[in-house]
């Protein structure tokens, strides 16, 4: 990866966007609705939520691939929403590759370069060295004489980022860019990912629908729901403090549970637990959210305890999964519990134990007239 910034021209200061009041709609239905959000300068940004929120059509609103009917998106403040992919100065990875399958590994790096106006263009031995240069980048040299068909999935995702660096974007915008690949590509893909990133420093918004994905690899975490902003945050503010009970579902890995608020605190599992502090007034149904390892398995004499069966264990690894069924709920729970409990004899298939939350995150229930 070596060079790429003093070399290969990145010597702009990376760009800040600007999307204000954003809004689009296919007939009737609105994909986007009024969709505000800065991009900060050199930030890798995720656009996360589940199929038809609206992450696509804000990706491609902001590559210029998508018109939209209102609002505004801005480059370092200059208004970009009418201009075209190219004028924005775009570099776009799709989810299918989209690779010219005529077309070997160079030309379809160099294609971005070629097809530039006469005086723009770079001369053919410039071309190749940036072609070269940035096939090192993504760790495919050698492979220029190959057409796409002879490369693997992963491969093909690499040259797709390359063709999309070689044009000196402006900014760098994925689409599901692994999408289509198998587990341990993903994994491998995403971390080297990040380093294109770390070395370019290029502005970066990247498509997901995989929570994973999206908490593992970017600075902030959009979550979207049907066309809007449910929440913007670190990764760590999104895990640790999830906004909405939506953003806890879609987070998952979580209990959910039926409960009474009164003055800002509501039981759950057996603890008296604050709901957030915009909420600490508030009495009524609620709904709280308990991670397996919030909840905790109390000796018997502790009378605060809540009834629960252990139906499997798991036996293995640093601590011992174990899947209770609780009284009073429904789905079956997965929690940790250290080994010695364990070895200690005390937690068996179908021995009745008691458990308690540790924390939760406690919101009023939404009216129902809201969205679920
Ligand atoms: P996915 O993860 O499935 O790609 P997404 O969050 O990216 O989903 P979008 O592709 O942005 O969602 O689509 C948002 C909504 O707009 C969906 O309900 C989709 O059906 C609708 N939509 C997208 N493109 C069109 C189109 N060209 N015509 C009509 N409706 C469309």
């Amino acid at each position: 990866m070596r060079g790429y910034q003093n070399e290969d021209a990145i010597h702009r200061a990376p760009v800040r966007i600007d999307v204000e009041e954003l809004g689009k709609s296919y007939g009737s239905f609105a994909a986007l609705n009024n969709v505000s959000l800065t991009v900060r300068p050199g930030e890798l940004l995720a656009l996360l939520g589940p199929s038809g929120s609206g992450k696509t059509t804000l990706l491609r609103a902001i590559a210029g691939l998508t018109a939209t009917e209102e609002g505004t998106i801005r480059f370092d403040g200059e208004d970009a929403t009418t201009l075209s992919l190219r004028a924005r100065r775009v570099g776009f990875v799709f989810q299918q590759y989209a690779l010219f399958r005529h077309m070997t590994v160079f030309d379809n790096v160099a294609f971005g370069l070629r097809v530039r106006p006469r005086g723009e263009r770079p001369r053919a031995g410039e071309i190749a060295r940036r072609v070269r240069r940035l096939l090192e980048l993504v760790q495919l040299p050698g492979l220029e004489t190959r057409f796409p068909s002879q490369l693997s999935g992963g491969q093909r995702q690499r040259v797709a980022l390359a063709r999309a660096l070689a044009i000196e974007p402006n900014v760098l915008l994925l689409d599901e860019p692994f999408g289509a690949l198998d587990a341990k590509v993903r994994k491998e893909l995403r971390r080297w990912l990040r380093e294109i990133h770390t070395e370019t420093g290029l502005t970066t918004i990247f498509v997901t629908h995989d929570q994973e994905e999206a908490l593992e690899l970017a600075d902030r975490v959009v979550i979207m729901r049907d066309g809007e902003i449910e929440q913007i945050g670190t990764p760590v503010e999104i895990y640790e403090e999830p906004a909405t009970p939506y953003v806890c579902e879609f987070l998952g890995g979580v209990a959910r549970f039926e409960v009474t608020a009164t003055e800002g605190e509501a039981r759950v599992l057996g603890s008296q637990l604050p709901l957030a502090e915009a909420d600490e007034t508030y009495s009524g149904p609620a709904l709280a959210y308990v991670r397996g390892h919030e909840i905790e398995i109390v000796s018997r004499d502790i009378a605060e305890g809540v009834p629960a069966l252990v139906r499997n264990v798991r036996p293995f690894g640093p601590a011992i999964t174990v899947e209770l069924s609780i009284e009073g709920h429904r789905d079956r729970i997965e929690i940790s519990v250290p080994r010695e409990l364990f070895e200690g004899g005390e937690i068996r298939i179908g021995q009745g134990v008691f458990v308690r939350a540790t924390s939760a995150r406690v919101f009023p229930s939404p009216k129902a007239d809201a969205r679920p």
